[in-house]
């Protein structure tokens, strides 16, 4: 599972979402947002957490999308989502050594949404506390986790499964007063594929629609958010050339710059996520080794750098100067105009 690991679509030229239908009338209006029903843990059958689970006095800022990266079960009961629940958190506890659950929510294949980590449906019904998860390190004091029952390489959430998970970020964020734009995926913050490419490339429609519900307007290039292109073994293209002369420049010599992303590069990714202790040694350049990657590059100042630079523009160079991992995201962006 996923997180369980330790360690596009545009609003078709609109460019406001909530322009149509009225929506922008609603704005402000609370009671438009209604929670969905949730299961606490009682209600599923948790398990006492072993230690104390902590509870922070802030809000979250963000909501992190995960999935389970278990079958895509046909079985769409309300059992199910309970077994799903409870064998997650059999995982976490007994296998990682967690004290419970590490995601603060769950949303099974048929719509069930459950309670994960204790206390935190109670966290978020006041709306100004946060249970410390540990759904993504790094971010397990300022970001709700929501856990998603499937694998989603290829092919979408069923129906139910969608509204349910549109309702309770509509939810979490009107509680957390939290902007629809701060929607992320995991692999937005780690090496990893989490929630999936066909998920996280949904994230966009995601975004407008609890903007939608919200009665807040978004441009179509907000709810694209500028990040980190997850590359891995048999991956293609300038952005794998970029990231091989990027490589080079922190140290790699040994790697081609052909922008096939093979073996040897993926060794040289490994070697870069030892070196910085990431939370995952994969291979996988994602949202966790791609700031440490640019950052040691820039510190060499290295003609490879300007090879990268030249590899995401079209074989130009840029006319101004690249200032840090925010800059680099940006070029990095397919969705960046140029
Ligand atoms: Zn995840």
């Amino acid at each position: 599972m996923c997180p369980l690991a330790r360690r596009s679509f545009l609003i078709g030229g609109l460019g406001l979402v909530g322009a149509g239908a009225g929506l922008l009338g609603t704005a402000g209006d609370a009671a438009a947002v209604t929670s969905p029903e949730i299961i606490d843990c009682a209600g599923w059958g948790a398990r006492p957490n072993s230690d104390v689970v902590p509870v922070r006095s802030q809000r979250p800022v963000k909501i992190i999308v995960h999935h389970t990266a278990t079958p895509n079960t046909k079985n769409l009961s309300r059992g199910a989502a309970d077994n799903l629940a409870r064998g997650i958190q059999n995982f976490h506890m007994d296998k990682r050594g967690w004290i419970d659950t590490g995601q603060h929510f769950t949303i099974s294949r048929g719509g069930f949404v459950l309670e994960g980590r204790h206390r935190s449906l109670e966290a978020l019904r006041t709306g100004k506390r946060q249970v410390e998860g540990a759904h993504c390190s790094g971010q397990n004091l300022v970001a709700v986790g929501i856990e998603n029952e499937g694998t989603y390489t290829t092919g979408a959430p069923p129906g139910r499964q969608w509204d349910r998970l549109r309702q309770l970020c509509a939810y979490i964020c009107e509680q957390y007063g939290i902007g629809a734009t701060e929607i992320y995926g995991h692999r937005d913050f780690k090496d990893t594929a989490c929630p999936g490419d066909s998920l996280y490339g949904m994230l966009p429609r995601l975004r407008g629609e609890v903007a939608g519900a919200l009665g807040q307007a978004a441009s179509s290039s907000a709810l694209q958010l500028a990040s980190w292109p997850l590359l891995r073994i048999a991956d293609r293209g300038p952005t794998v050339l970029a990231a091989q002369h990027l490589l080079r420049a922190a140290g790699e010599r040994d790697v081609v710059a052909d922008g096939q992303f093979g073996r040897s590069t993926a060794d040289a990714v490994r070697r870069l996520q030892t070196a910085h202790s990431t939370e995952e040694v994969n291979g996988m350049l994602g949202g966790e080794s791609w700031p440490l990657l640019v950052s040691v590059a820039d510190q060499a100042g290295d003609a490879d750098v300007a090879s990268a630079v030249q590899a995401l523009n079209a074989g130009r160079p840029l006319s101004r100067s690249l200032r840090g991992p925010a800059d680099w995201q940006q070029l990095l962006d397919p969705n960046t105009p140029r």
